[in-house]
């Protein structure tokens, strides 16, 4: 047990609150596994409007916060996310808004000092309640500016970067108004909030080991690899991981059928309702059904696969995307499927329909050209779904590479980012398709794999521990 670290968890999204992906994922449910290991764990997050408006807060106190010459009005509400405390950082004139960052596609114009006057409240709200936290762990650029606003004797800072392709650059002429040193925030004629956090955490985390070894490259650093490298003793990886009393076919309320490892019929029949559901026939139940469910931005690998879509289709292969994002991307999938009657693009974040594609699908399609850990993969491995990823970040830890002969691993890898390495890791997984011996002992395979939060929970309790050692208080 570790009952005598007490941790301040400060992040931009936290589900159930909000949220838009990886991010807010892992505040669901990293804290509540640490918890479990005893850790003394607090949350903190600003107010948006959409928390105040579905969630019941109980005003806590008025905190006294200045960013450079402006004195924000700012309270602290205070919620329970399972048994944890979470301090809502209320700041209305920033936060009582109807978006996180703004509008679809486009940030707030004024998103720096938004987060870093939710990092000068968390200093506030650490002093007036005495600085009772040993461990104050931030998480990407919203509140990577923390450390530089903190007192010289301070809790040492941990800094997770959930994707480094989001850094919170913003113009040069906010910097005044931050009130930060500017050789710690600048980076390339901009500030930079990632930097500043890179440089003055006492130690860093990213969401694989892969990612973290790969972040120090220039094909991968987006321009911040040299910082990582200074600072590569100091950073580490741990995968997230899957919250199997969510992601589980054997209980999952969301599929038609619940099936496991020892008895896949159910999973016939999650694959026959989607193909009701799509409108295709039934007649394509012995072909392969491709899923994919994924932010449709180019991270994604979105342009890998678009030249294939006619090939699969024309070879009688049925594909389904579950997807939003970027306008072109839904645009190119729209033409697509009006030509190819065996390709289903549905634009939607929808969590019940994550969950019957990803029960119902036979290969999962995840062709990332980055991918700092991912999770489409982890689930579709417990579902007997077997994906087809690019070997990079948390994909290369997560998935073993599939031996025809051995019928070994777990999935399909390609590492070259051109169409044709994809379409041949498709193919391979075709092949093994066909093979009803190999492809269930490929499921069953991929199906015992084990990424829980409890055993990610561990490696950051070991960090904290790390921490305090050579941190001084
Ligand atoms: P990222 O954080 O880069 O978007 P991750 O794989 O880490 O990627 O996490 C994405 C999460 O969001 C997954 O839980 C995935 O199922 C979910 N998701 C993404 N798009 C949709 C969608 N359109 N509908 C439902 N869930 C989605």
């Amino acid at each position: 047990m570790a009952t005598e670290l007490k941790v301040l968890y400060a992040s931009a999204e936290i589900f159930p609150f909000a949220g838009t992906g990886g991010l807010g994922d892992v505040g669901r449910y990293l804290p509540q596994a640490l918890k479990k290991l005893g850790v003394d764990i607090c949350l903190a997050m600003p107010l948006y409007r959409t928390v105040r408006e579905r969630f019941r807060l109980e005003e806590f106190r008025k905190l006294p916060v200045r960013l450079g010459r402006r004195c924000i009005r700012t309270r602290v509400f205070l919620g329970d996310h399972q048994g944890i405390r979470v301090f809502f950082i209320d700041q209305p004139q920033y936060f009582d808004r109807p978006h996180i960052y703004g509008p679809p596609g486009e940030g707030y114009p004024d998103n720096a000092l938004r987060f870093a006057a939710f990092c000068r409240a968390l200093v506030a709200l650490c002093e007036t309640l005495s600085w009772p936290f040993r461990i104050l762990h931030c998480h990407d650029w919203h509140t990577a500016l923390l450390p530089l606003y903190l007192p010289e004797r301070r809790p040492p800072v941990l800094l997770t970067i959930h994707n480094l392709g989001y850094q919170g650059d913003f113009p040069l002429d906010v910097l005044g108004e931050l009130g930060v040193r500017e050789e710690v925030v600048l980076h390339k004629g901009k500030v930079n909030f990632l930097k500043a956090g890179i440089l003055s955490s006492d130690l860093i985390t990213t969401v694989s080991p892969t990612y973290a070894r790969e972040i120090q490259t220039p094909e991968y650093g987006f321009g911040l690899d040299p910082y990582l490298r200074e600072r590569s003793d100091r950073l580490l990886g741990i995968l997230n991981g899957v919250d199997y009393s969510v992601w589980d076919p054997r209980k999952d309320p969301f599929i038609p059928s619940r099936y496991g490892p020892e008895d896949l019929y159910g999973k016939a029949l999650c694959k026959r309702e989607l193909l009701r559901h799509l409108g295709l026939p039934s007649d394509l139940m012995p072909k392969p059904l491709f899923g994919m469910i994924s932010r449709l931005v180019s991270q994604k690998g979105i342009d890998l696969l678009l030249p294939l879509i006619p090939l699969l289709s024309q070879g009688g292969y049925p594909v389904v995307i579950l997807g939003v994002g970027e306008e072109g991307y839904q645009e190119a999938l729209k033409e697509l499927s009006s030509k190819y009657e065996l390709f289903k693009p549905i634009f939607a974040f929808d969590e019940a329909l994550a969950h019957r594609i990803t029960a119902a699908s036979d290969l999962y399609l995840m062709p990332s050209l980055y991918e700092p850990c991912g999770l489409n993969q982890m689930y579709s491995l417990r579902y007997g779904t077997i994906p087809v990823v690019r070997d990079t970040g948390g994909l290369s830890d997560t998935v073993k590479q599939v031996d025809l002969r051995t019928g070994k691993g777990t999935g399909f890898k390609f590492r070259l980012k051109r169409p044709c390495y994809l379409l041949r890791a498709i193919r391979r997984g075709i092949k093994a398709y066909e093979n009803r011996g190999l492809w269930r002992k490929l499921q069953r395979q991929a199906m015992a794999e084990d990424f829980s939060w409890d055993r990610s929970a561990r490696q950051y309790l070991g960090v904290y521990r790390k921490l305090l050692q050579t941190t001084p208080r």
